[in-house]
């Protein structure tokens, strides 16, 4: 790993297994898994008031909004601004993806890279319908993966555009997202 800042995004739908692959990866490499979901579920856990903001997003499995979404990021961003970050489950629209860019662009750094993991609908549901979170109702997991494909899912063109998505798979996409 070279002496710059590493900030990479997993991107795929909720089910995928991006949480294991982030935590697998922080583990190796000592960048930190940084999941916005948990974010989001522990504050409701500890009842903050962005918690009680976000609280009715997440139990309906619905985003929440760009700008509670953006203010944590950037605290995040600029509060430990010597870490190598990687992030789970943000960016998840268009208006964040574009929000993240131009605050990497303050800081003077990029991307380093957009790893897509990918797994059917079909797959994505039998694993999240059997991990018993709330939002992991038959109904809810739907809908979260009706959202991914409408809001997040465009992301990936937008990544590949911009050059720096690279499509990863199963165990072997821990290493390739550790060798950035
Ligand atoms: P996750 O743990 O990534 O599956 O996220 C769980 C829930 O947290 C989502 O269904 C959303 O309600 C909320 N959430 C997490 N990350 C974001 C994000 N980047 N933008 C909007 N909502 C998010």
């Amino acid at each position: 790993m070279s002496d710059e800042r590493i900030i990479v995004v997993l991107l795929g739908p909720p089910g995928a297994g991006k949480g294991t692959q982030g935590a697998l990866l922080a583990e190796r490499s000592g960048i930190r898994h940084v999941s916005t979901g948990e974010i989001f579920r522990a504050a409701v856990g500890a009842g903050t008031p962005a918690g009680l903001r976000a609280e009715a997003y997440l139990e309906s499995g619905e985003l929440v909004p760009d700008g509670v979404v953006m203010q944590l990021v950037e605290e995040y961003l600029g509060n430990r601004c010597d870490l190598d970050l990687c992030f789970d489950g943000f960016p998840r629209t268009r208006r964040q993806a574009e929000a993240l860019d131009a605050v990497l662009e303050q800081l003077g750094t990029k991307l380093a890279g957009v790893f897509l993991i990918e797994v059917s609908d079909e797959e994505a549901l039998r694993r999240l319908t059997s991990r018993g979170r709330s939002d992991d109702g038959l109904e809810t997991a739907r809908y979260r993966l009706e959202v991914y494909h409408e809001l997040t899912e465009p992301l990936v063109d937008y990544y590949r555009a911009q050059g720096v998505l690279r499509e990863v798979g199963g165990e072997a996409g821990i290493d390739a997202v550790a060798d950035v």
